[in-house]
């Protein structure tokens, strides 16, 4: 299939952006990328006439919760541990099989159908083979992991004894992780709060039996968060952690807000990423991380929306351009400019999940993990230059713009046409679910 668009975002090494340009598919990959003048003779290729419109990576985000999608709403006005203790903790307990496959599913049609192709998603306590099935059915590209608990002070019912834990982690991490090629496993102990200084420890040496899989954890979210970490362990989160074995190369921590100079260096030294998400941090008034910070020190970081009650959406353009805009009243204008986010937003969250060899940029070689946006509606990007197709779509850009998701170049959302599941049903079996899951909390 060959696909015709306006401008090609390639997100390359060389930050190439091609005007008038096409993308040839073959078996899912990108085959070759290039001006539509250079292109041969297209035989009888399937032909996407998208030549109005840009083509850009699909959106990556690697700290996701599918679980609480249905939550959204909910938990408004809150701080986090306030937030996890009087309703999202009561809610995941009382989540069945099926309240969280409608939550599951809630999630991903709105992350397709806002150009996110690939996320680390969190998972939650029970039933985490619902989410790996929905996952699997969607197309969508992703790690995921069953949420790991072995402590909860601030609700103990939602909690697992540590062997159970472990044991069930292995057998989940052994039955997914790439059975479905585009399906890895993202080992997820939830933070240091909620996990034995035994299960961090044994879930680090467990990921280095599952190659290419991931450490994926919440961190220096919050400062009561910290200053109890502080209290339990005599360290600081980030310290504590590493004596944990947590921080690898493999490691993604989402939030990263509260760090000391040592912590940051700590976190550079063990090459693991940060997933910033804005909107959460100031929704539950968690803080702003110090990402422009990051970014000079090295550190890998990416672009999460996090979970639909602390967001509340799933936009990976509403997180990107707020992750924008917050840091400069604080750090400048120059800071966090419209292509760093969008770096931040594609390859860079990429190689937060080990994966940029093979998605994150339009490239050859590359999965044919594209989307294709619409940036005409007012004047988004008239001004023709690279800058503007950044700000067009970064500062201007929505999800109603997107027109088309692909992934391993499969189309799995197109507007108006096509979703993964009929949002009318799913609205209505979710008013259901939630009524009956309120009965259980
Ligand atoms: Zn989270």
């Amino acid at each position: 299939m060959i696909v015709f668009a306006k401008n090609i975002i390639t997100m390359d090494a060389g930050r190439r952006i091609i005007r008038d340009g096409y993308i040839r598919i073959t078996d899912g990959v990108i085959s070759s990328v290039g001006e539509r003048s250079s292109l041969g003779d297209t035989g009888n290729e399937q032909i996407l006439d998208a030549s109005g419109l840009t083509l850009l990576p699909g959106f990556i985000q690697p700290h996701i919760h599918l679980c609480q999608t249905l939550f959204r709403g909910m938990a408004d006005n809150l701080e986090l541990l306030d937030w996890l203790q009087l309703r999202i903790f009561p809610y995941e307990n009382a989540h069945s099989k099926s309240s969280l496959r409608v939550s599951a599913r809630l999630g991903i049609n709105e992350l397709l159908k806002g150009g996110t192709t690939t996320i680390l998603d969190m998972g939650t306590l029970r039933h985490q083979e619902v989410i790996f099935e929905e996952l699997t059915a969607s197309g969508m590209r992703a790690f995921a992991g069953k949420c790991m608990m072995d402590e909860n002070t601030l609700y103990p019912a939602f909690r697992n004894d540590t062997r159970a834990e472990m044991e069930e982690t292995y057998s989940l991490a052994k039955e997914f992780h790439f059975k479905n090629p585009r399906i890895g496993y993202g080992f997820a102990p939830r933070f240091a709060l909620s996990c034995s200084n035994a299960l961090l420890k044994e879930t680090a040496e467990l990921q280095k039996d599952f190659p290419e899989s991931i450490l994926h954890t919440h961190a220096s979210e919050n400062k009561s968060e910290i200053e109890e970490v502080r209290r339990r362990y005599g360290k600081e989160n980030i310290d504590y952690l590493d004596s944990t074995g947590m921080l690898t190369g493999k490691s993604v921590l989402a939030h990263c807000i509260h760090l000391n100079d040592n912590e940051i260096k700590t976190l550079k030294e063990r090459n693991s990423a940060v997933c910033h998400c804005p909107s959460s941090n100031l929704k539950l008034s968690s803080g702003i991380a110090n990402i422009p910070r990051y970014l000079k020190e090295g550190i890998k970081v990416s672009i999460g929306a996090d979970g639909a009650p602390c967001n509340n959406n799933l936009s990976a353009l509403i997180e990107g351009r707020l992750a924008a805009l917050i840091q400069k009243p604080l750090h400048g204008p120059l800071s966090m400019d419209a292509f760093t986010v969008l770096k931040l937003m594609t390859i860079d969250g990429a190689a937060a999940l080990g994966i940029d060899g093979v998605t994150g940029s339009i490239e050859t070689g590359k999965k044919a993990d594209f989307i294709l946006i619409n940036l005409n509606t007012y004047n988004k990007s008239v001004y023709d230059s690279d800058e503007s197709i950044y700000s067009g779509l970064i500062y201007s850009g929505g999800d109603a713009d997107v027109e088309f998701t692909f992934v391993d170049g499969n189309c799995v959302y197109q507007k108006d046409v096509k979703e993964v599941y009929d949002q009318a049903e799913l609205l209505s079996e979710a008013k259901m679910e939630l009524k009956s899951l309120l009965n259980r909390v």
